[in-house]
């Protein structure tokens, strides 16, 4: 499947706020946002008044590409949750945060939520016994996941007690690096969501 490959610093200062792609070094001085909080290119410096499209539109790659969903993914994110209950902008946070990828990133197994795909695309965990390998699987209340035996040498899951005193893991999910595993307690909450976001202004955006 495409996706976007090109240095995820510079994703950063296109959305004009760290997005925490690249793991660790995302906290230390060597994030590239930090050295140059502007946007790439010759014109990156220039203050240019947005217009609202613009920024509704910023505000919905920022999360798209906070996530690592593509477009027609996020779009089809978007439709879900117009049609469920309650806020539509909540419940496409809901979703996205539900994503396989997210809560292994989330639990402190892997570094960045770009990670995550790749070691679940690579088998590496299992959901409630059977092995998962798809990365948009929606996980619910209840839900167990578990670090294979084969796959708890690899030094990011061996860390994931550290990560996790490090970064904290939401109020949904219960992480138990000791033992390799992971529980989802409940659904999220937008509370439990603490990184700057309108999401008010991707709704407004999708109702045009
Ligand atoms: Fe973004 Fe900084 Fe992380 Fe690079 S190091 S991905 S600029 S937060």
């Amino acid at each position: 499947m495409a996706r976007y490959t090109q240095a995820k610093c510079k994703l950063c200062r296109r959305e004009g706020q760290k997005l925490f792609l690249k793991g660790d070094r995302c906290y230390t001085d060597k994030c590239a946002y930090e050295k140059r909080p502007y946007a790439p290119g010759h014109s990156g410096r220039m203050r240019k008044k947005m217009s609202d499209y613009a920024i509704q539109l910023r505000e919905k790659q920022k999360v798209r590409r906070m996530y690592g969903v593509l477009e027609g993914q996020f779009r089809k994110y978007y439709e879900r949750a117009d049609a469920m209950k309650g806020v539509t902008g909540h419940n496409l946070l809901f979703l996205l945060e539900r994503r396989l990828d997210n809560v292994i990133y989330r639990l402190g197994f892997a570094n960045s939520r770009d990670q995550a795909r790749q070691m679940v695309r690579h088998g590496m965990f299992v959901m409630n016994g059977r092995r998962v390998s798809i990365p948009s699987m929606m996980v619910k209340p209840g839900d167990a996941i578990e670090v294979r035996e084969e796959s708890r040498k690899v030094p990011v899951i061996m860390e994931a007690q550290e990560v996790i005193a490090r970064r904290g893991c939401p109020e949904w999910l219960e992480s138990d690096g000791a033992n390799f595993k992971g529980t989802v307690k409940a659904l999220p909450s937008r509370e439990d969501i603490q990184f700057p976001i309108n999401e008010q202004l991707i709704v407004e955006l999708y109702s045009k």
